[in-house]
């Protein structure tokens, strides 16, 4: 059972297409939920994925543009509805905190819960930090203010090695401070070090999101090696020419990000609804980084 896995509930553009969904995603870490972004038709897709509401917390938006917002007043509403029994956080920007409250005053006036806004920057911080989670924040090139997020596990503890700690007589109460890489200090004196007493912890998971953006070559320092880079790819080479003035990218771009981040899988996605035949973004990104994931609405890809 994964611990951490990415669930696409869109994966098209801002023109409105039956080949796909406005952008929506949610990660699962741990059977926590966070969602990036929100477009249209996000909740439908969100119960046929049989996420649970109540474990929604938390959603980040990228920008302000529609086909990443506009179903946030169905979700909050729904929610609503549902009576779900806790608080949900929207990451985003002063702006957006200024319009989402003025909507939700109006079509959801009666929340039984807290709507609670984390404003972000356009900038570079970290902006989310749990016992076991961290979220920051890359700057993007769009047309309008626009971030990544990088979600990326904190250290973890390291395994007991149970035979070596049975023979060294370490007591139950001490297990979780030799986890956390303490020494052993015996009744007489002696000093067991913890590598004699655990093995190395698994190694952190981390994913990237980033979408919507011109190629920056820059990004892939700042990204780094994570396990799974979704970059949006609304275009194939052959409309390279649209893809910068509109702040986009193409699917060889998206790869070359990929392979100079160190990532070790690409997600693909934010198809424009002009293509049909979707597995050539696939194709033209694998001429650069071999390991492509083709993405598609109710997708689930593990981590771990
Ligand atoms: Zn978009």
């Amino acid at each position: 059972m994964s611990t951490f896995t990415i669930h696409t509930l869109g994966c098209g553009s801002a023109k409105p297409s039956p080949k796909h969904q406005p952008s929506s995603l949610v990660i699962n870490h741990r059977e926590n939920l966070f969602m990036v972004d929100c477009g249209e038709g996000a909740q439908l897709a969100f119960m046929r994925q049989r996420l649970k509401f109540s474990r929604l917390r938390h959603i980040f938006l990228t920008h302000l543009h529609g086909d990443h917002v506009f179903g946030l007043p169905g979700l909050i509403g729904t929610l609503a509805l549902q009576g779900n029994g806790g608080h949900v956080t929207i990451h985003t920007f002063e702006e957006g905190k200024r319009i989402l409250t003025d909507i939700f005053n109006f079509f959801c006036r009666e929340i039984p819960f807290e709507i609670n806004f984390n404003v972000i920057e356009p900038g570079e911080a970290v902006i989310y930090e749990s016992n076991s989670l961290t979220v920051r924040t890359i700057p993007l090139r769009h047309r309008v203010p626009d971030v990544g997020f990088v979600f990326e596990e904190k250290g973890k503890l390291r395994h007991i090695d149970r035979k070596m700690t049975d023979f060294h007589g370490v007591p139950t109460f001490m297990l979780n401070r030799i986890k956390a890489g303490e020494d052993f200090i015996k009744p007489d004196g002696t000093v067991v070090p913890n590598r004699m007493l655990t093995t190395a912890p698994t190694p952190p998971l981390r994913y990237a999101h980033i979408s919507d953006t011109m190629y920056m070559p820059e990004l892939a320092g700042k990204i780094g090696p994570v396990d799974l880079l979704f970059h949006e790819t609304t275009y194939l080479e052959e409309h390279k020419s649209m893809a910068a003035p509109r702040g986009h990218s193409t699917a060889r771009q998206a790869a070359m990000v990929a392979r100079d981040a160190g990532a070790k899988r690409l997600l693909t996605g934010h198809y424009s609804s002009r293509y049909d035949d979707f597995t050539l973004f696939k194709r033209e990104a694998e001429e650069i980084f071999p390991h492509v994931i083709l993405n598609n609405e109710g997708l689930s890809v593990p981590l771990d």
